[in-house]
């Protein structure tokens, strides 16, 4: 009896894989289409410089929105491209676009890009990305890479060649939610970083729990010593804003600041910022 509930459940599970399968292979033919027509978008997060109240750069993140499947998140679908090995060729259309709209801001402000674990996997990654924002025109020092824990510890060495090569052409890289992954600190000494992305769930709890807090006031302390700036991700509110400040937080991202938005709305934020700041001079 047992047996046969077993099977059945066997049955079940096997029909579920079956799905998703199918959904996922329906994900890429639309996915791959998307990007041939050029229908994959790139939306803007403000950074903002918590010292001083100004926005320093935007990270971009991808949007896609599909006639038949509706939204699918980027923590779906790239995974995915990776996966099916097409990573290549929808980050080859992200960077080019966000570079693209990151040459309409002004010149102080950086653009922030996430990079896969795959691409840090590929020898070639360092050239072809600095080549496509070379043919955009965007300045290499205008540029920084986010980069995770996972995807470093992928292939070592070749991620840090990868990240060497950037940083000698005059980009940045900084580790993307920092705190979620394996052997964090070991990381920060055996490479070059720039910055350091406090991960979310850290950020989303320092209001209800105490250790929250002491844990970002001991990253920010050894980001102070190994001269590593630390951005904030996830502030959703007035209160977490403060408390990121008071525990001397240089940077801070999240919807308090800004939702992403599309490149028009990016602009638009930022004429307005500026006629704030050029008004109050
Ligand atoms: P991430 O790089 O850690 O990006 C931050 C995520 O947090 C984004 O989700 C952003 O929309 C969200 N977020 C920002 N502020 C807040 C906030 O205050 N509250 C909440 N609840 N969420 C906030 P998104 O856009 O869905 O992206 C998810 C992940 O997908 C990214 O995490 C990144 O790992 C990946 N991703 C997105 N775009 C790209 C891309 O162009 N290339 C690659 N390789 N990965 C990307
Ligand atoms: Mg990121
Ligand atoms: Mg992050
Ligand atoms: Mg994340």
């Amino acid at each position: 009896r047992s047996k046969r509930r077993g099977r059945g459940q066997i049955t079940v599970y096997s029909q579920e894989i079956a799905q998703e399968m199918k959904r996922a292979t329906q994900i890429e033919q639309a996915l791959r289409n998307a990007i041939i027509a050029d229908q994959v978008d790139v939306h803007f997060q403000p950074i903002v410089d918590l010292r001083s109240d100004t926005v320093v750069g935007f990270e971009a993140l991808a949007r896609w929105c599909d006639a038949d499947l509706g939204y699918v998140s980027p923590s779906v679908f790239v995974p995915l491209a990776e996966e099916r090995g097409f990573i290549e060729s929808l980050a080859e259309t992200l960077l080019r676009k966000a570079a693209q709209a990151a040459l309409s801001w002004p010149k102080e402000l950086f653009l922030s890009f996430n990079l896969s674990s795959a691409q840090l996997m590929d020898p070639a990654t360092s050239s072809r990305l600095l080549s496509i924002i070379h043919q955009v025109g965007l300045d290499p020092r205008r540029l920084e890479l986010e980069i995770t824990e996972t995807a470093v510890m992928a292939d070592a060495d070749v991620a840090q060649r990868i990240v060497s090569d950037l940083r000698a052409a005059g980009v940045r890289v900084s580790l993307d939610d920092f705190g979620t992954g394996q052997s964090s600190l070991g990381r920060l000494r055996d490479f070059s970083f720039d910055k350091v992305k406090i991960d979310r769930a850290f950020v989303s709890r320092i209001s209800a729990d105490r250790a929250s807090e002491h844990i970002i006031k001991a990253i920010v302390s050894m980001c102070e010593g190994l001269e590593l700036e630390v951005v904030a991700e996830g502030i959703e509110d007035f209160a977490e804003a403060l408390k990121l400040k008071a525990l001397g937080c240089g940077m801070g991202q999240g919807y308090f600041y800004g939702k992403p938005a599309d490149a028009v709305a990016t602009m638009r934020y930022l004429s307005d910022r500026y006629r704030e700041v050029a008004a109050s001079r």
